[in-house]
Protein backbone atom coordinates (compact mmCIF):
# COMPACT_ATOMS: atom_id res chain seq x y z
CA UNK A 1 0.00 0.00 0.00
CA UNK A 2 1.23 3.47 -1.05
CA UNK A 3 0.22 6.61 -2.38
CA UNK A 4 -2.34 4.86 -4.19
CA UNK A 5 -4.49 4.98 -0.84
CA UNK A 6 -4.89 8.84 -0.67
CA UNK A 7 -6.03 8.31 -4.51
CA UNK A 8 -8.73 5.94 -3.24
CA UNK A 9 -9.54 7.73 -0.77
CA UNK A 10 -10.03 10.80 -2.57
CA UNK A 11 -11.69 9.50 -5.49
CA UNK A 12 -14.43 7.60 -2.80
CA UNK A 13 -14.17 11.04 -0.56
CA UNK A 14 -12.93 9.40 2.57
CA UNK A 15 -11.99 11.79 5.02
CA UNK A 16 -9.32 9.62 7.19
CA UNK A 17 -7.71 6.18 6.78
CA UNK A 18 -5.76 4.85 9.88
CA UNK A 19 -3.87 2.03 9.63
CA UNK A 20 -2.78 -0.02 13.03
CA UNK A 21 -0.77 -2.79 14.12
CA UNK A 22 0.98 -4.31 17.13
CA UNK A 23 3.62 -6.88 17.19
CA UNK A 24 2.64 -8.29 20.70
CA UNK A 25 -0.51 -9.54 19.57
CA UNK A 26 -0.21 -9.84 15.71
CA UNK A 27 -3.12 -7.34 14.48
CA UNK A 28 -3.05 -6.01 11.51
CA UNK A 29 -6.54 -3.26 11.05
CA UNK A 30 -7.74 -0.57 8.75
CA UNK A 31 -9.94 2.15 10.12
CA UNK A 32 -11.72 3.60 7.20
CA UNK A 33 -13.63 7.13 7.88
CA UNK A 34 -15.55 7.97 4.95
CA UNK A 35 -17.53 10.69 6.52
CA UNK A 36 -18.28 12.79 9.68
CA UNK A 37 -20.47 15.61 8.28
CA UNK A 38 -23.88 14.01 10.06
CA UNK A 39 -22.33 12.93 13.22
CA UNK A 40 -19.49 10.21 14.06
CA UNK A 41 -18.50 7.74 11.92
CA UNK A 42 -20.33 4.54 13.19
CA UNK A 43 -19.37 1.05 11.28
CA UNK A 44 -18.44 -2.41 12.33
CA UNK A 45 -15.52 -3.83 12.38
CA UNK A 46 -14.98 -6.81 10.24
CA UNK A 47 -12.64 -9.53 11.11
CA UNK A 48 -11.59 -11.42 7.73
CA UNK A 49 -8.31 -13.76 6.21
CA UNK A 50 -7.99 -11.17 3.45
CA UNK A 51 -5.46 -12.37 0.83
CA UNK A 52 -3.34 -9.17 0.78
CA UNK A 53 -3.28 -5.89 2.27
CA UNK A 54 -5.33 -4.08 -0.98
CA UNK A 55 -8.44 -6.78 -0.54
CA UNK A 56 -8.66 -5.47 2.75
CA UNK A 57 -8.27 -2.05 2.09
CA UNK A 58 -10.65 -1.88 -0.55
CA UNK A 59 -13.11 -3.58 1.58
CA UNK A 60 -12.69 -1.25 4.28
CA UNK A 61 -13.13 1.90 2.13
CA UNK A 62 -16.24 0.34 -0.01
CA UNK A 63 -18.03 -0.46 3.47
CA UNK A 64 -17.33 3.04 5.27
CA UNK A 65 -19.02 5.06 2.00
CA UNK A 66 -21.86 2.19 2.27
CA UNK A 67 -22.38 3.24 6.33
CA UNK A 68 -21.96 6.89 5.38
CA UNK A 69 -25.09 6.62 2.45
CA UNK A 70 -26.96 3.94 5.00
CA UNK A 71 -26.89 5.99 8.17
CA UNK A 72 -27.63 9.34 6.15
CA UNK A 73 -30.71 7.61 4.10
CA UNK A 74 -32.07 6.44 7.29
CA UNK A 75 -31.88 10.08 8.60
CA UNK A 76 -29.56 9.39 11.82
CA UNK A 77 -26.90 11.94 13.56
CA UNK A 78 -24.61 9.34 12.16
CA UNK A 79 -21.60 9.39 9.26
CA UNK A 80 -20.08 6.14 7.85
CA UNK A 81 -16.90 4.62 8.93
CA UNK A 82 -15.87 0.62 8.99
CA UNK A 83 -12.58 -1.31 10.55
CA UNK A 84 -11.47 -4.62 9.02
CA UNK A 85 -8.61 -6.65 11.10
CA UNK A 86 -6.90 -8.86 8.72
CA UNK A 87 -6.72 -12.25 10.21
CA UNK A 88 -9.14 -15.36 10.33
CA UNK A 89 -10.83 -14.86 13.69
CA UNK A 90 -11.56 -18.86 14.40
CA UNK A 91 -7.84 -19.21 14.53
CA UNK A 92 -6.30 -15.11 15.08
CA UNK A 93 -8.77 -13.16 17.46
CA UNK A 94 -7.39 -13.14 20.67
CA UNK A 95 -8.92 -10.94 23.69
CA UNK A 96 -5.48 -9.31 23.72
CA UNK A 97 -5.68 -8.30 19.81
CA UNK A 98 -8.89 -7.20 20.58
CA UNK A 99 -7.82 -5.00 23.11
CA UNK A 100 -5.04 -3.87 20.94
CA UNK A 101 -7.62 -2.63 18.56
CA UNK A 102 -9.54 -0.95 21.04
CA UNK A 103 -6.64 1.29 21.58
CA UNK A 104 -6.21 1.85 17.60
CA UNK A 105 -10.31 2.88 17.72
CA UNK A 106 -9.35 5.25 20.72
CA UNK A 107 -6.69 7.27 19.06
CA UNK A 108 -8.91 8.08 17.12
CA UNK A 109 -10.95 10.05 19.89
CA UNK A 110 -14.60 8.98 18.90
CA UNK A 111 -14.35 10.57 15.13
CA UNK A 112 -15.20 6.60 14.39
CA UNK A 113 -17.38 4.55 17.06
CA UNK A 114 -17.55 1.03 16.59
CA UNK A 115 -19.54 -2.35 16.56
CA UNK A 116 -19.47 -5.88 15.04
CA UNK A 117 -19.27 -7.23 11.96
CA UNK A 118 -18.96 -10.64 9.99
CA UNK A 119 -16.28 -11.95 12.33
CA UNK A 120 -16.76 -10.12 15.40
CA UNK A 121 -19.28 -10.75 17.98
CA UNK A 122 -21.17 -8.70 20.91
CA UNK A 123 -18.82 -10.31 22.98
CA UNK A 124 -15.81 -9.10 21.26
CA UNK A 125 -17.00 -5.68 21.87
CA UNK A 126 -16.85 -6.45 25.36
CA UNK A 127 -13.27 -6.92 25.16
CA UNK A 128 -12.77 -3.71 23.02
CA UNK A 129 -14.24 -1.87 25.74
CA UNK A 130 -11.49 -2.77 28.40
CA UNK A 131 -9.51 -0.31 26.30
CA UNK A 132 -12.19 2.30 24.53
CA UNK A 133 -15.27 3.84 24.86
CA UNK A 134 -16.16 4.43 21.14
CA UNK A 135 -17.58 1.28 20.92
CA UNK A 136 -21.55 0.48 20.39
CA UNK A 137 -23.16 -2.94 20.15
CA UNK A 138 -21.91 -4.64 23.61
CA UNK A 139 -24.29 -7.07 24.70
CA UNK A 140 -27.64 -6.23 26.21
CA UNK A 141 -27.04 -7.69 29.82
CA UNK A 142 -24.07 -4.68 29.56
CA UNK A 143 -26.42 -1.61 28.58
CA UNK A 144 -25.98 -2.39 25.02
CA UNK A 145 -28.27 -2.96 22.07
CA UNK A 146 -27.03 -6.68 21.58
CA UNK A 147 -26.81 -8.64 18.47
CA UNK A 148 -27.91 -6.16 15.54
CA UNK A 149 -28.75 -9.28 13.38
CA UNK A 150 -32.24 -10.07 14.45
CA UNK A 151 -33.15 -6.06 14.04
CA UNK A 152 -31.50 -5.72 10.03
CA UNK A 153 -33.63 -9.22 9.12
CA UNK A 154 -37.03 -7.31 10.60
CA UNK A 155 -35.52 -4.31 8.98
CA UNK A 156 -34.99 -6.46 5.52
CA UNK A 157 -38.88 -8.02 6.29
CA UNK A 158 -39.80 -4.93 6.63
CA UNK A 159 -38.31 -3.95 3.21
CA UNK A 160 -39.94 -7.08 1.67
CA UNK A 161 -43.58 -5.67 2.35
CA UNK A 162 -42.66 -2.51 0.99
CA UNK A 163 -41.64 -3.96 -2.46
CA UNK A 164 -44.78 -6.52 -2.11
CA UNK A 165 -46.84 -3.24 -1.72
CA UNK A 166 -44.90 -1.86 -4.74
CA UNK A 167 -45.25 -4.80 -7.27
CA UNK A 168 -48.26 -6.64 -6.20
CA UNK A 169 -50.50 -3.96 -4.69
CA UNK A 170 -50.64 -6.02 -0.80
CA UNK A 171 -48.08 -6.25 1.67
CA UNK A 172 -48.78 -9.72 2.46
CA UNK A 173 -46.23 -11.76 2.26
CA UNK A 174 -48.21 -15.48 2.40
CA UNK A 175 -47.73 -17.50 -0.22
CA UNK A 176 -44.63 -15.80 -1.72
CA UNK A 177 -41.35 -17.81 -2.77
CA UNK A 178 -38.56 -15.73 -1.27
CA UNK A 179 -34.80 -17.54 -1.90
CA UNK A 180 -32.69 -16.46 1.06
CA UNK A 181 -28.76 -17.14 0.10
CA UNK A 182 -26.90 -17.75 3.18
CA UNK A 183 -28.64 -18.30 6.80
CA UNK A 184 -25.94 -16.74 9.01
CA UNK A 185 -27.10 -14.34 11.90
CA UNK A 186 -29.17 -12.71 9.67
CA UNK A 187 -30.28 -15.05 7.34
CA UNK A 188 -31.48 -17.47 9.69
CA UNK A 189 -33.56 -14.95 11.58
CA UNK A 190 -34.95 -13.71 8.34
CA UNK A 191 -35.88 -17.31 7.06
CA UNK A 192 -37.55 -18.24 10.32
CA UNK A 193 -39.71 -14.76 9.88
CA UNK A 194 -40.64 -15.29 6.79
CA UNK A 195 -42.15 -18.54 7.54
CA UNK A 196 -44.08 -17.46 10.12
CA UNK A 197 -45.80 -14.80 8.04
CA UNK A 198 -46.58 -17.79 5.48
CA UNK A 199 -43.75 -16.76 2.82
CA UNK A 200 -42.63 -20.41 1.10
CA UNK A 201 -38.91 -20.21 1.82
CA UNK A 202 -35.68 -21.40 -0.18
CA UNK A 203 -32.48 -21.36 1.67
CA UNK A 204 -29.22 -21.62 0.84
CA UNK A 205 -25.81 -21.82 2.55
CA UNK A 206 -22.05 -22.63 2.07
CA UNK A 207 -22.85 -25.01 4.80
CA UNK A 208 -25.52 -27.60 3.71
CA UNK A 209 -26.27 -29.26 6.94
CA UNK A 210 -26.70 -25.85 8.65
CA UNK A 211 -29.39 -25.02 4.83
CA UNK A 212 -31.09 -28.50 5.53
CA UNK A 213 -31.53 -27.88 8.66
CA UNK A 214 -33.34 -24.33 8.43
CA UNK A 215 -35.25 -25.25 5.08
CA UNK A 216 -36.95 -28.40 7.75
CA UNK A 217 -37.14 -25.38 10.78
CA UNK A 218 -39.33 -23.17 8.17
CA UNK A 219 -41.03 -25.78 6.21
CA UNK A 220 -39.27 -24.45 3.15
CA UNK A 221 -36.97 -26.40 0.68
CA UNK A 222 -32.69 -25.96 0.74
CA UNK A 223 -30.81 -25.14 -2.47
CA UNK A 224 -27.30 -26.05 -3.62
CA UNK A 225 -25.12 -22.52 -3.01
CA UNK A 226 -24.76 -22.67 -7.24
CA UNK A 227 -28.81 -22.91 -7.66
CA UNK A 228 -29.88 -20.11 -5.50
CA UNK A 229 -29.07 -17.20 -8.07
CA UNK A 230 -31.25 -18.81 -10.81
CA UNK A 231 -33.92 -19.82 -8.44
CA UNK A 232 -37.66 -18.92 -9.54
CA UNK A 233 -38.85 -17.15 -6.70
CA UNK A 234 -40.46 -13.97 -5.95
CA UNK A 235 -37.83 -12.01 -3.64
CA UNK A 236 -33.95 -13.15 -3.66
CA UNK A 237 -32.49 -11.97 -0.53
CA UNK A 238 -28.77 -12.22 -0.75
CA UNK A 239 -27.72 -12.57 2.55
CA UNK A 240 -24.02 -13.62 2.67
CA UNK A 241 -21.17 -11.67 0.96
CA UNK A 242 -21.55 -8.56 -1.09
CA UNK A 243 -21.19 -8.41 -5.12
CA UNK A 244 -23.01 -11.13 -5.86
CA UNK A 245 -25.17 -8.95 -8.31
CA UNK A 246 -22.65 -8.93 -11.52
CA UNK A 247 -22.39 -9.26 -15.45
CA UNK A 248 -22.65 -12.88 -14.40
CA UNK A 249 -25.47 -13.42 -12.12
CA UNK A 250 -27.80 -10.93 -13.52
CA UNK A 251 -29.00 -12.80 -16.42
CA UNK A 252 -29.56 -15.93 -14.77
CA UNK A 253 -31.95 -14.26 -12.17
CA UNK A 254 -35.54 -15.66 -12.41
CA UNK A 255 -36.75 -13.16 -9.50
CA UNK A 256 -39.31 -10.32 -9.56
CA UNK A 257 -37.12 -8.13 -6.63
CA UNK A 258 -34.27 -8.39 -4.85
CA UNK A 259 -34.46 -7.32 -1.09
CA UNK A 260 -31.57 -8.71 1.23
CA UNK A 261 -29.25 -7.50 4.04
CA UNK A 262 -25.58 -8.19 2.61
CA UNK A 263 -23.51 -5.00 1.91
CA UNK A 264 -22.65 -4.01 -1.72
CA UNK A 265 -24.75 -6.36 -2.96
CA UNK A 266 -23.96 -4.67 -6.84
CA UNK A 267 -20.31 -5.59 -7.88
CA UNK A 268 -20.48 -2.08 -9.77
CA UNK A 269 -23.30 0.95 -9.57
CA UNK A 270 -23.84 0.23 -13.22
CA UNK A 271 -25.36 -2.96 -12.53
CA UNK A 272 -28.74 -0.91 -11.06
CA UNK A 273 -29.27 0.03 -14.61
CA UNK A 274 -29.08 -3.77 -15.69
CA UNK A 275 -31.30 -5.46 -12.94
CA UNK A 276 -33.61 -2.17 -13.86
CA UNK A 277 -33.60 -3.55 -17.68
CA UNK A 278 -34.25 -7.13 -16.88
CA UNK A 279 -37.70 -5.94 -14.89
CA UNK A 280 -36.22 -7.35 -11.60
CA UNK A 281 -36.68 -4.29 -8.71
CA UNK A 282 -33.81 -4.26 -6.71
CA UNK A 283 -34.17 -2.62 -3.35
CA UNK A 284 -31.02 -0.38 -2.07
CA UNK A 285 -28.99 -2.72 -0.07
CA UNK A 286 -28.08 0.17 1.98
CA UNK A 287 -31.54 0.75 3.29
CA UNK A 288 -32.83 -2.37 3.37
CA UNK A 289 -30.52 -3.34 5.63
CA UNK A 290 -30.47 -0.47 8.13
CA UNK A 291 -31.68 -2.11 11.05
CA UNK A 292 -29.09 -3.13 12.38
CA UNK A 293 -27.12 0.41 12.75
CA UNK A 294 -31.11 2.23 13.21
CA UNK A 295 -30.55 -0.56 16.35
CA UNK A 296 -27.44 0.56 17.72
CA UNK A 297 -28.15 4.52 17.04
CA UNK A 298 -30.92 3.97 19.53
CA UNK A 299 -27.84 3.28 22.14
CA UNK A 300 -27.32 6.98 21.91
CA UNK A 301 -30.54 8.57 22.91
CA UNK A 302 -31.32 9.98 26.16
CA UNK A 303 -32.55 7.42 27.85
CA UNK A 304 -29.89 4.70 26.54
CA UNK A 305 -31.28 1.50 24.71
CA UNK A 306 -35.08 0.92 24.26
CA UNK A 307 -36.33 -2.56 22.75
CA UNK A 308 -39.21 -1.40 21.52
CA UNK A 309 -38.10 2.23 20.09
CA UNK A 310 -35.60 0.30 18.24
CA UNK A 311 -37.86 -2.33 16.83
CA UNK A 312 -40.70 1.03 15.91
CA UNK A 313 -37.28 2.55 14.08
CA UNK A 314 -36.72 -0.53 11.96
CA UNK A 315 -40.31 -1.33 10.70
CA UNK A 316 -40.65 2.40 9.69
CA UNK A 317 -37.76 0.98 6.89
CA UNK A 318 -41.36 -0.20 4.71
CA UNK A 319 -42.54 3.47 4.95
CA UNK A 320 -39.32 4.93 3.86
CA UNK A 321 -38.22 2.35 1.02
CA UNK A 322 -42.23 2.84 -0.28
CA UNK A 323 -40.97 6.78 -0.94
CA UNK A 324 -38.25 5.94 -2.46
CA UNK A 325 -39.86 3.33 -5.32
CA UNK A 326 -42.31 6.13 -5.91
CA UNK A 327 -39.87 8.61 -5.96
CA UNK A 328 -37.76 6.62 -8.15
CA UNK A 329 -40.90 5.53 -10.89
CA UNK A 330 -41.50 9.36 -11.15
CA UNK A 331 -38.65 10.61 -11.95
CA UNK A 332 -37.81 7.53 -14.04
CA UNK A 333 -34.49 6.84 -11.74
CA UNK A 334 -33.73 3.47 -10.41
CA UNK A 335 -34.48 2.74 -6.75
CA UNK A 336 -30.54 3.36 -6.05
CA UNK A 337 -30.07 6.24 -8.05
CA UNK A 338 -33.09 7.74 -5.82
CA UNK A 339 -31.51 6.69 -2.46
CA UNK A 340 -28.14 7.81 -3.10
CA UNK A 341 -29.45 11.30 -4.40
CA UNK A 342 -31.66 11.06 -0.75
CA UNK A 343 -28.96 10.40 1.36
CA UNK A 344 -26.43 12.56 -0.58
CA UNK A 345 -28.33 15.67 -0.17
CA UNK A 346 -28.97 14.77 3.71
CA UNK A 347 -24.94 14.80 3.86
CA UNK A 348 -24.45 17.99 1.34
CA UNK A 349 -27.01 19.74 3.95
CA UNK A 350 -24.44 18.83 7.18
CA UNK A 351 -21.55 19.81 5.05
CA UNK A 352 -22.36 23.18 4.35
CA UNK A 353 -23.84 23.98 8.07
CA UNK A 354 -20.56 22.50 9.95
CA UNK A 355 -17.70 24.66 11.10
CA UNK A 356 -14.04 23.95 10.06
CA UNK A 357 -12.82 21.64 12.13
CA UNK A 358 -15.76 18.98 11.88
CA UNK A 359 -14.08 16.62 12.40
CA UNK A 360 -12.84 17.09 16.30
CA UNK A 361 -16.34 18.73 17.00
CA UNK A 362 -18.53 15.70 15.98
CA UNK A 363 -16.20 13.19 17.39
CA UNK A 364 -16.97 14.37 20.94
CA UNK A 365 -20.98 15.64 20.48
CA UNK A 366 -22.25 12.34 20.85
CA UNK A 367 -21.61 10.17 24.16
CA UNK A 368 -21.93 6.26 23.97
P1 LIG B 1 -22.85 -14.43 8.81
O1 LIG B 1 -21.40 -14.58 8.59
O2 LIG B 1 -23.43 -14.78 10.15
O3 LIG B 1 -23.67 -15.28 7.72
C1 LIG B 1 -23.32 -15.35 6.38
C2 LIG B 1 -23.75 -16.75 5.89
O4 LIG B 1 -23.64 -16.78 4.49
C3 LIG B 1 -22.88 -17.88 6.44
O5 LIG B 1 -23.70 -18.89 6.99
C4 LIG B 1 -22.14 -18.38 5.21
O6 LIG B 1 -21.87 -19.79 5.25
C5 LIG B 1 -23.12 -18.04 4.11
N1 LIG B 1 -22.53 -17.90 2.78
C6 LIG B 1 -21.37 -17.31 2.40
N2 LIG B 1 -21.22 -17.37 1.08
C7 LIG B 1 -22.33 -18.00 0.59
C8 LIG B 1 -22.75 -18.37 -0.72
N3 LIG B 1 -22.02 -18.09 -1.80
N4 LIG B 1 -23.93 -19.01 -0.85
C9 LIG B 1 -24.68 -19.30 0.22
N5 LIG B 1 -24.33 -18.97 1.50
C10 LIG B 1 -23.16 -18.34 1.66
O7 LIG B 1 -23.19 -12.90 8.44
P2 LIG B 1 -24.49 -12.05 8.85
O8 LIG B 1 -24.21 -11.28 10.07
O9 LIG B 1 -25.70 -12.91 8.77
O10 LIG B 1 -24.52 -10.99 7.66
C11 LIG B 1 -24.91 -11.37 6.35
C12 LIG B 1 -24.70 -10.19 5.41
O11 LIG B 1 -25.51 -9.08 5.85
C13 LIG B 1 -23.27 -9.64 5.35
O12 LIG B 1 -23.01 -9.17 4.05
C14 LIG B 1 -23.28 -8.48 6.32
O13 LIG B 1 -22.29 -7.52 6.01
C15 LIG B 1 -24.67 -7.93 6.09
N6 LIG B 1 -25.20 -7.16 7.20
C16 LIG B 1 -25.33 -7.75 8.43
C17 LIG B 1 -25.85 -7.02 9.49
C18 LIG B 1 -26.04 -7.64 10.84
O14 LIG B 1 -26.75 -7.05 11.67
N7 LIG B 1 -25.46 -8.81 11.11
C19 LIG B 1 -26.24 -5.69 9.29
C20 LIG B 1 -26.12 -5.12 8.02
C21 LIG B 1 -25.59 -5.87 6.99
Amino acid sequence: MGFEVMEAMQSMGHELVALGTDSDTGLRAIVAIHSTALGPALGGTRMYPYPHDEAALDDALRLAEGMTLKSAAAGLALGGGKAVIIGDPARHKTPALLRAYGRLVDRLGGAYITAEDVGTTVEDMLAIADTTRWVSGLPQAAGGSGDPSPLTARGVLAAMRAVATHLWGSADLADRRVAVQGVGKVGLALAHMLARVGARVLVSDLDGEIARRVAAETGGSSLDPDEVMSAECDVLAPCALGGVLDDHTIPMLRCAAIVGSANNQLAEDRHALLLAERGILYAPDFVVNAGGVINISVEFGVNGYEPEVAGARVDAIESQLASILTEADARGLTPSEAATELATKRIDRARSARPVGHLASTAVSVTP
